[in-house]
């Protein structure tokens, strides 16, 4: 996988709380769905099922109005935390398919694939088979836009994946020139009405109209037309209509039981020693070994997740390894990443970088018997713990014994110049 480009999801649940509606109450299968509050008619249509909206029936209108449209409306009242649980579910289901998972929205998630292509499996392929897990679990239909940035994965499913009945489509250096390029500029992303009256104005009607423009050309444009401070928009809209978007997928942290996991964005042009890297690498071992430990669970599958790029060009990775027990253990899942780092790591700086721990089981099952030393090792990191827990990471310096002597202090004191 060495220079491929990254592959972005942006899945969609199409009508979401509509959906889950239907899917709740089979009786309303073939029924137009809206919900909303059905006793206020001033009240706003949240979602609206594709019978409704067949129907006339809008998102946003009031109560009142699509009922007048669509006098057999059935307006359900919405019940919130039901649908983010389904979205949770719906998380937890593509953490199934990759480490990498950003919600974006309650009803839009970002997935980056890369590492799970695997096998000659194209993306397509891959995005048939999230819709249809996601379906059969939820009732619940994904529009699954893919692109090699978030930003086009994010345009391929707004613009063209939603259209489709397959509901799939991919953009990509193909056939963004014939595909988005003629489409108004208006279905740009983040162009609302007023950017577009100002694009029109400045004589750019189409997405490729902008992409086009030299960029110093469409800065001096957008100086004219909105004033000095416009320079940051205009790279902003250029970049976005060529489909540029280094920001990489960035898993939560919001730590399912289904994995621990940890992760930082770093400054690349600090990054790009081994040494270096190896510091943070640690550090996100023994915040996830640290939360596992609290949590009395230990994993058996270490990943490592990386964001490299030399300022121009940016790949990422994800690889897992399988070890032959479950451990909690930081000088143990260390060892596992490591290993796993040198292993697939390009050389670029590094942008972000990830770990997880998963096939979670109890801790209270550790093989006491073939690693003899293990439970007293265990043992003296449930007091580092909380060491750590009461004086805070300095106290944690001790992981300087992992690392070459004396000059983890001075690293360390870097660990501080990353930003999250
Ligand atoms: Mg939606």
């Amino acid at each position: 996988m060495w220079g491929r480009e990254p592959t972005i999801l942006l899945i969609d649940g199409q009508s979401f709380y509509a959906s889950v509606e239907k899917a709740a109450h089979p009786a309303y299968r073939d029924m137009p769905v809206a919900v909303g509050d059905p006793e206020r008619r001033s009240g706003i249509i949240l979602a609206a099922c594709p019978i409704a909206k067949a129907g006339g029936v809008t998102t946003a209108e009031r109560v009142g109005e699509a009922i007048a449209k669509c006098p057999n409306l059935m307006v359900i009242r919405p019940r919130m935390q039901t649908y983010i649980s389904i979205s949770l579910f719906i998380t937890a289901i593509y953490e199934s398919f990759t480490d990498l998972v950003e919600p974006y929205s309650i009803d839009e998630q970002f997935l980056d694939v890369t590492g799970s292509l695997s096998g000659g499996e194209n993306a397509e392929s891959l995005a048939r088979r999230i819709q249809a897990k996601v379906l059969l679990s939820t009732g619940v239909w994904s529009r699954v836009g893919i692109g090699p940035s978030k930003i086009l994965a994010k345009m391929a499913t707004d613009n063209f994946a939603k259209k489709r009945p397959d509901g799939i489509f991919k953009l990509g250096r193909g056939n963004i020139e014939t595909e988005l390029w003629p489409l108004p500029v208006e279905q740009m992303f983040m162009v609302g009405s007023r950017m577009a009256y100002h694009f029109h104005r400045m004589g750019l009607p189409t997405i490729g109209d902008v992409a086009r423009t030299d960029l110093g050309e469409l800065k001096r444009k957008m100086r004219r037309e909105m004033g000095r401070q416009s320079d940051i928009q205009a790279e902003y809209y250029w970049q976005t209509a060529r489909g540029i978007d280094p920001s990489p997928v960035v898993a939560s942290t919001r730590g399912t039981l289904q994995s621990i996991s940890h992760g930082k964005a770093l400054r690349a042009n600090l990054y790009r020693k081994l040494p270096d890297i190896e510091v943070v690498l640690l550090e996100l071992v023994i915040e996830v070994c640290r939360r596992a430990r609290r949590l009395g669970k230990q994993g058996r599958v270490v990943s490592v997740g990386a964001v490299e790029t030399d300022g121009r060009r940016t790949f990422s990775f994800g690889r897992q390894t399988t070890l032959p027990y479950a451990t909690s253990l930081t000088h143990e899942v260390a060892e596992a990443a490591r290993r796993l780092f040198v292993t697939h790591w390009r050389g670029m700086p590094i942008s972000r970088l990830f770990i997880s721990l998963t096939e979670l089981s109890g801790d209270d099952t550790y093989q006491l018997t073939l690693f003899e030393d293990r439970p007293k090792i265990y043992s003296l990191e449930r007091a580092a713990d909380s060491i750590k827990d009461r004086f805070g990471d300095a106290a944690l310096i001790r992981a300087s014994s992992l690392l070459e002597a004396g000059v983890a202090r001075e690293r360390a004191a870097q660990i501080g110049g990353h930003y999250r």
